[in-house]
């Protein structure tokens, strides 16, 4: 089918579809079910059962299996059976936690997965793009990225930016009407949108015409590009340090292997304690878990509304230490009134609150009947023409479709009578220049009953003004004379002082043949008509979202498009604007070279007027002075910033596609509090795996030191290998896990960030870890060493005394890993996932050694009461001595 050959009427035909009320819901999906789901095909998803065998592939698990084929080769069938048991047991664990990660990060997916604006049943709905089929009529708006194959039907300065299809960079500008040419390039095609590519520039309508793998995107393309799922720092330090351990963990554990042949142990024994040992020291489950809590953890942020699309991002996150916001809509509700009004001269205020219509006009005090001012009914019929949003109710409670700004200025024209539908019969809109934030401002041409041509542009008041060349006063048209401009400025300034946004509304009357081509033949030569000022509600949890982020360290910088006097109102009642804080204006900013920025930029809090290209100028300058800098954004022109800063925030209620696939971090609920609970969980993440990194190392050097100082004592084995394993496969693993889903300590929060240089071992952990290690190989040996004699030489029992100490020392050593200090600056049942995996761990020790046809394979022996009270007291005894700071360095 030639689509772009067609006219829009017979595309409509084709697709039978209905141009102006689309699909109902019922055929769209027949459709959907008929054709399927507009999705490419994907590379295939690892089966299960791989996953499982992955478990396998392991070092460690290799090492075992050859140790197991040998024991068995000597007929030693026991061990053999064990080690394959506690094997597969350790890759169930493993094959559980690995699909629970992959499924969290597959719902990340779905969450974030790109929406469509249609038309179903004669209501612009939104719906994920995935569901749309043949004869949708779909809307697009810059910032999209287009989620079918699209015949225009409509554009509005429509640029679409396809390098994703045909390779070339640079948008191309788009149209409705027909082409004539039959065989067209996929560039050539101006009268098309395609799937995957981008809008970067105004507004256009067209309908469906293929989805899915009939696309051009699904014809060239036979596998999506994957998102790289990258490894965090972190994870990348751990399998460097994993490659270090595996050295250290071998030579180790050759050294034990040869002291004890000298010292004349059983060769195959030895063999088996060696691998063993082996296996207890190298920490190859570390990256494992790490992937497991750092997948969790981005879970608890869904819960917390922060979507993290890129893992690393988690970790970054922690480190952040300058925060810069967006204004309206982040730190303030995006809820707008118009309060105020300035016209011919006069200033008017107005009551009534939200998008309730009642409210009357005043001035000084005084209720003015609105019809009877002629310059304020003017200035608010121009703002409902030039307004692309409309005043929708659903189930009893009215909304703004659109934008917010535009939708208080339409409940303002209502309490005095305007309805935009009522007004919209008198008047043809004949064509739109949408607002963008670089511009400032938005610009309709209109023609009214009479024939009467006419150009209407709303927008930033000193934008305005500087391109007004008369004003309307009292009906009348006059020069814009220097003393009407300041009174217009200091009207404008009275306003933006008192926290108000500001808008102003002008024209400019055509004539019937002018043509306008673009916007900066509109924009131009404006008759100035007035200023509506409204308020925007910071929204009331945002000021102790910047108080904890000043706490924590981190600075937090506001930027906005709104007036300087506006953001320094509002940056003041929110705390961001300290007494001594500067506030920094685009012009400024503009003229500065990023050095002199960079020089400057610690002092500036608040960054007013500006546009979205300097949004990379403040990452820069921040990132140049050493910081690591979070940025939020929402449109297409903010999506280098996103990429540049550290953390690229996007919103995902008014943020375009573009800038959400730029960003790593995506708000739900578009709150700025919300980017603080995420770098509050961020910190919490990284803590909780420095937690169990330390409770799982401490436990292996442990083992090998136990191990060690039997051999140079010439003492026999004080643990059998198998106990070993058990040890590091089963009991250890449970709480480890638990520990990664902790609870943030109090001081999270009241600390300054971590560098992002600092190593996992800072602040003290590898002394911890080691100190811990020696103390609990130790206590194990002295539990050996005095069960050893008590029961006249009996090893077995020995062994099960030393194994049993072994566990219990880590289990009561889990709990000071909770704590960067001592076990008593928390409350030791605070982590209910932790209490119930210890219970597990102690009921699997006690299994181990009561269970006879288990005390045949683990070589153990009941236990006395009094050893019991020995090893509790043996175990117990480190924490004690660590409270005491005997060997903690703070
Ligand atoms: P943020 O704080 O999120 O950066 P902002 O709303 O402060 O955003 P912009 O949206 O770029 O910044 O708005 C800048 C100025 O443009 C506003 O102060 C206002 O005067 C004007 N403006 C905003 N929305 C519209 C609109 N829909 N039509 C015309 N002018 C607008």
């Amino acid at each position: 089918m030639q689509w772009h050959m067609l006219a829009a009427n017979d595309v409509a035909h084709e697709t039978k579809t209905n141009v102006t009320a689309g699909l109902t819901a019922t055929e769209a999906e027949k459709r959907l079910r008929q054709f399927g789901y507009n999705e490419l095909a994907e590379g295939k998803a690892t089966p299960a059962i791989a996953v499982f065998f992955r478990q396998f592939q392991d070092f460690m698990v290799l090492v075992l299996l050859l140790a197991t084929i040998i024991s068995a080769f000597l007929g030693e069938y026991v061990d053999a059976v064990a080690i394959v048991v506690i094997v597969i047991m350790n890759a169930v664990l493993g094959f559980i936690q690995e699909r629970r990660a992959e499924k969290s990060l597959a719902a990340l997916k779905q969450l974030s997965a790109p929406q469509a604006m249609v038309l179903r049943d004669g209501e612009w709905v939104k719906i994920q793009a995935r569901e749309l089929v043949v004869g949708d009529i779909v809307k697009l708006t810059s910032g999209d990225r287009v989620g079918a194959d699209i015949r225009l039907i409509e554009a509005n300065g429509l640029e679409i930016e396809e390098s994703a299809l045909t390779g070339e960079s640079v948008p191309v500008a788009k149209s409705a009407a027909p082409l004539l040419t039959e065989q067209a390039s996929l560039g050539d095609l101006h009268n098309m949108a395609f799937m995957g590519t981008l809008v970067t520039r105004g507004s256009g309508v067209g309908i469906v015409i293929a989805t899915g793998m009939k696309t051009a995107m699904g014809q060239i393309a036979t596998m999506l590009e994957e998102a790289d799922a990258g490894l965090t720092p972190l994870q990348r330090r751990l399998e460097q340090l994993g490659k270090i351990l595996l050295i250290v963990a071998l030579a180790l554990t050759a050294a034990v292997v040869a002291v004890g042949v000298v010292q004349g142990h059983d060769l195959y024994e030895m063999f088996l304690a060696g691998v063993s040992l082996a296996v207890a020291a190298i920490p190859e489950g570390l990256p494992a878990i790490v992937t497991v809590v750092l997948a969790l953890g981005v879970q608890r942020m869904i819960k917390r509304n922060a979507i993290v699309r890129k893992l690393p991002a988690v970790e970054t996150l922690g480190c952040a230490s300058v925060i810069c916001s967006d204004k309206t809509g982040t730190m303030t509700e995006n809820m707008m009134t118009v309060t105020q009004l300035w016209a011919g001269g006069r200033t008017f205020s107005v009551s009534g609150v939200g998008l309730e219509t009642d409210g009357e006009f005043s001035e000084r005090n005084r209720t003015v009947d609105p019809h009877r001012a002629p310059a304020l009914g003017r200035l608010l019929t121009m703002a409902v023409l030039c307004n692309s949003s409309e005043l929708k109710e659903q189930n009893g409670r009215r909304y703004v479709d659109g934008d917010p700004t535009e939708g208080a200025l339409l409940v303002a024209a209502e309490k005095a009578g305007m309805k935009k539908g009522e007004l919209l019969r008198d008047y043809v809109i004949e064509r739109e220049f949408p607002f963008d934030s670089e511009r400032k401002m938005m610009t309709v041409i209109v023609r009214d009953r009479n024939g009467r041509r006419f150009s209407v542009t709303k927008g930033a008041p000193d934008v305005l003004l500087e391109r007004a060349t008369r004003l309307e006063w009292n009906g009348r048209e006059q020069a814009l004379t220097p003393a009407w401009k300041e009174a217009v400025e200091k009207a404008v300034h009275q306003m933006a002082a008192s926290a108000l946004r500001t808008i102003a509304v002008a024209y400019r009357p055509l004539t019937d043949n002018e043509k306008i081509q673009s916007e900066e033949e509109a924009e131009t030569r404006f008759i100035f008509l007035g200023v509506a000022g409204m308020i925007d509600p910071p929204r009331p949890e945002v000021k102790e979202a910047v108080a904890r982020c000043k706490e924590a360290g981190m600075k937090t910088v506001m930027i906005t498009g709104d007036h300087v006097l506006t953001a320094k109102a509002i940056a003041k009642q929110l705390g961001v604007l300290p007494p001594d804080g500067k506030v920094m204006d685009g012009a400024t900013l503009s003229r500065l070279s990023v050095d002199e920025l960079e020089r400057e930029i610690d002092d500036i809090y608040v960054f007013a007027r500006v546009a979205p290209e300097h949004k990379l100028k403040i990452v820069n300058a921040f990132k140049r002075r050493g910081h690591i800098v979070a940025m939020t954004g929402d449109g297409v022109n903010d999506a280098p910033a996103i990429k540049a800063a550290d953390i690229g925030v996007a919103m995902g209620r008014s943020g375009t596609d573009v800038a959400k696939e730029a960003a790593s971090l995506v708000l739900l609920d578009d709150n700025f509090a919300t980017i603080q609970a995420a770098i509050e969980e961020g910190r919490n993440i990284y803590e909780n795996i420095r937690k169990f990194i330390r409770y799982l190392l401490a436990s292996n050097v442990g083992e090998i030191l136990v191990m060690l100082f039997a051999m140079l004592l010439a003492l026999p084995l004080p643990l059998v290998p198998i106990q070993i394993l058990w040890v590091n496969l089963v009991t250890d693993g449970l709480p480890a896990m638990a520990l990664g889903l902790d609870r943030p300590e109090e001081n999270v929060m009241k600390r300054p960030p971590r560098r992002p240089d600092e190593g996992v071992f800072a602040r003290g952990l590898g002394w911890k870890i080691i100190s811990r290690g020696f103390l609990i190989g130790l206590v194990t040996l002295a539990a050996f060493m005095t069960a050893y004699e008590r029961s006249g030489h009996e090893l077995a029992y020995a062994q099960t005394a030393a194994f049993a100490t072994l566990v219990l020392a880590q289990l009561v050593h889990v709990f000071d890993c909770r704590c960067e200090r001592s076990i008593f600056d928390r409350n030791p049942l605070g982590n209910g996932y932790l209490v119930a995996a210890v219970i597990v761990s102690l009921l699997l020790l006690f299994v181990v050694i009561y269970y006879p046809p288990l005390q045949t394979v683990f070589h153990t022996e009941p236990l006395a009461a009094l050893d019991w009270l020995l090893i509790v007291g043996l175990s117990a005894l480190p924490t004690f001595l660590f409270a005491g700071s005997l060997f903690t360095r703070k």
